[in-house]
Formats: C-alpha cells, structure tokens, sequence
C-alpha cells in the first residue's frame, strides 16, 4: 500500500507537541510529512515547513491557505493533525472535515460541550475519520488491561480509581506567569483547569480500558492557589453506564508528584494497577492468589498488546511510541477504506470524536457539579 499524505496545522517551532506528532506519524512509515500550517505568524510557519523538507508550496502561511490549496489537489492529504491551541480546535476540525479530509485532533477536541455534539454529527454525517489524540490509551499495557476486562478475566468490574497529578503549578510565586497564567483564566480555558487539561485524560484510559462511559458523576473543584478563577484541584466521583463505580483524582498542586497518571481496575475475580511511570509494569492481582507482574513483551500476552509493543523486552516504553499507536490505528482504518472494506466498530482503537464529546460532557457537568456543592449532575450526551 502507498504512503499516506500526512498534513499538520499547529506544531510550529519550539511547540510543545510538534515534534511528538511528526515522529510519531512517521514512525511506522505508514504516513509521510506532506503540508503544514504551523505557526500563528506565516512567515515563521513557512520557514519551519521548508527547512523540515516540505515542499516550498506545501508549507503554508495559514490553515485557510492550505485547507484551499489542498483541496484541489489530486494527491490530497490523507489525515490533517490539528495541534494548535484549544480554543481554535473546532472551527480548524470543522472546516477540515467538511472538505472531505480526515482529522486527528489534540484534545481537548473542542471548548464547549455543543461544539463537540456538532463534531460528532458531522463526523456521523461525512463519515469521515475524527480521531482525538488520547495518546496514552496506546501504551502495550493499557491494551493488555483492556483485553484482560474485555475478555471477562476480572469478572464484573466493580470500581476503579484513576488520577493524573502534578506538582508543577503549586507556586503562587507563578500567578503571573504567562505560561501558567491563562490556564485558570475561564476566557481563555472555558469551564475547567486541571480536570480538562490531565483529569480528562485519566478518564478517558479508564473509560477505554472498562468498556464503559461516565453516565454521571459529582465533582468537588478547588482553586487552591490564591487568585485563580478555576480549579487546580479536582475529585470526582462516578458512575458508569455499565454499573462501574469511579474515583478520579487531578491535581496540578501536588508537589513530589511528577507526571501522575495511574489506573486501577477492582473486578469480582481480580483487580489490576497501573502507573504512567512504569509503564512496562501491570500488577495483575487474582482473587485469593499472589500477585503477578506481566511485563510489556513478555509471551502470554494479548494480541492487541503484543501489535502496540515495538521495543524488545525490558526497554523503557515511551510516551511517544503510544501516541505512534493512535496513528497506526488511523492508518489502518483509512487502508481498509481506501481497500474497499471499512473497519468495524470494534476494530477501531484509537479515541474518536464520540470520546471527545463525551470528554466535553464529563466537564460541563463537573464545572456544574461543583458550582452546586457537588450534586449529583448527569452527563447529557
Ligand atoms: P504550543 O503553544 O507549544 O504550540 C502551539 C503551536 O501552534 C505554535 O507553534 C503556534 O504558533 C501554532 N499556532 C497557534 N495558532 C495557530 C493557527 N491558527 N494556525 C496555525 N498554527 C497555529 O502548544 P502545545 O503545548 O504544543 O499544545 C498544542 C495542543 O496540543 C493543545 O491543544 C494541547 O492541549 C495539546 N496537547 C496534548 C497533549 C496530549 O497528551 N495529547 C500534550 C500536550 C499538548
């Protein structure tokens, strides 16, 4: 099969995340670097495109530009990554996918919960592919959870306890830093801080590891570093349309925490735990037995995990071979469109717009939750 033509709008110089969807698309030599809009100023943004090796008509000065240009052209771009800041998100996926192309979006997917229900429609509507780059749900071992749960090795899953916590916006020294600032400032990051930034990751991996959706949930936010408007802590509870109890925990004020983001999964007959920051490390307790540690390559292991793990045994995993996985997914996908014979539904691994949406729901109803002492909110999606 030909390569795909792989196109980027955001991840210009010095961003956070270019870099990481540029070796990730390329890394199974599936996608190859095409077109690019990648910077707010187009002269930067040009310059960029050209020295990265694309071809001087194919570095954009703006995603309208390209989302033109690239329309009329024969060998068009096979998927768009839009990884530009969040509040710019729906409209650049929209136009996107509205011009026929497929798109992978940086979460969150859009900054309100009805952009997001527009997403899904139109996603519904074209038939296009709306991925939304979840890229931890592309860890070997987070694939083996979800075998493990799917396959009914834990029995009825009962609860599960997921957090993703940090230490590294605890200074109030840091009120004014621009970096940090915008962050708590509900103009420019809508309803939710921490919970929609690292919170929303947390469920997501549980939500793809149990099979199961938050149906609805109480939230208690807290603003603990004095003059911020929205949380930098949050604790939620939940309950999952298939009987699953949650507890997730997001902080961004813990300090001695460094990138936490860990899941737990309490069954009838087992129960599974694992950290973000071991990630060749699943702790699989059965009932009434010892507990086991399975290893990321390691033979016994899931089909699905063993096609997600590319290092040999013993090699620190990654999070960039994770989000690798989430372009493999795409890739497979548009392959068996382009051969005639779609995926099913649950061939299709990576994060769609359904989860973006749902991942908007969840933090509409926390930000109303927490606003009314915790009540008990219902996620209306
Ligand atoms: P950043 O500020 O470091 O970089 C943003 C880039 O987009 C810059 O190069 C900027 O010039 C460019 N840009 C801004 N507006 C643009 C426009 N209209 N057209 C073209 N380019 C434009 O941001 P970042 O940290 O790289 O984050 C980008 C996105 O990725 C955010 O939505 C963030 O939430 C997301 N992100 C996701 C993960 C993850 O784990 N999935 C991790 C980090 C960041």
């Amino acid at each position: 099969m030909a390569k795909l033509n792989w196109g980027i709008v955001g991840g210009g110089e010095g961003s956070q995340i270019g870099l990481a969807h540029r070796m990730c698309s390329a890394l199974d030599d599936k996608f190859i670097f095409k077109a690019g809009a990648m910077d707010i100023d187009p002269v930067r943004g040009k310059d960029y495109g050209v020295r990265l090796g694309l071809e001087a008509s194919r570095a954009y000065g703006s995603w309208q530009e390209m989302l033109e240009a690239e329309s009329q052209r024969e060998d068009r771009l096979d998927l768009v990554t839009i990884a530009t800041p969040n509040a710019t998100h729906f409209e650049i996926t929209k136009a996107f996918m509205e011009s026929g192309f497929h798109v992978l979006c940086e979460k969150p997917m859009t900054m309100t919960l009805d952009e997001a229900k527009e997403i899904v429609a139109l996603q519904k509507s074209t038939g296009q592919i709306c991925a939304v780059n979840y890229g931890y749900s592309g860890y070997p071992m987070v694939r083996q959870m979800r075998d493990m749960v799917e396959q009914g090795q834990l029995g009825k899953v009962r609860s599960f306890v997921a957090e993703f916590s940090h230490g590294f916006h605890a200074d109030a020294a840091d009120a004014d830093n621009p970096r940090v600032r915008w962050r708590y400032d509900p103009r420019q990051a809508g309803v939710s801080a921490q919970f929609a930034d690292c919170g929303i990751h947390a469920l997501h991996l549980a939500s793809f590891v149990l099979g199961q959706n938050p149906q609805k949930l109480s939230a208690d936010f807290a603003a603990c570093v004095d003059g911020r408007e929205l949380e930098d802590d949050a604790l939620l509870a939940l309950r999952m349309d298939k009987g699953a109890v949650g507890r997730l925990w997001s902080s961004s004020i813990a300090i001695g925490r460094m990138h936490g983001l860990t899941l737990q999964v309490f069954g009838e007959k087992g129960g599974l735990r694992w950290a973000q920051e071991q990630p060749n490390q699943l702790y699989w307790n059965p009932i009434n037995q010892s507990v086991q540690i399975l290893e990321r390559g390691q033979n016994g292991l899931s089909a699905a995990s063993g096609d997600a793990s590319r290092l040999t045994i013993g090699h620190a995993e990654g999070a960039p071979v994770a989000f690798a996985n989430i372009y493999k997914s795409i890739a497979k996908d548009i392959e068996a469109r382009k051969a005639g014979s779609p995926l099913g539904e649950a061939e299709v691994a990576y994060p769609t717009a359904f989860d973006g949406m749902v991942s908007m729901a969840a933090i509409d109803a926390a930000a109303k939750s927490a606003k009314h002492e915790s009540a008990w909110t219902a996620l209306d999606y």
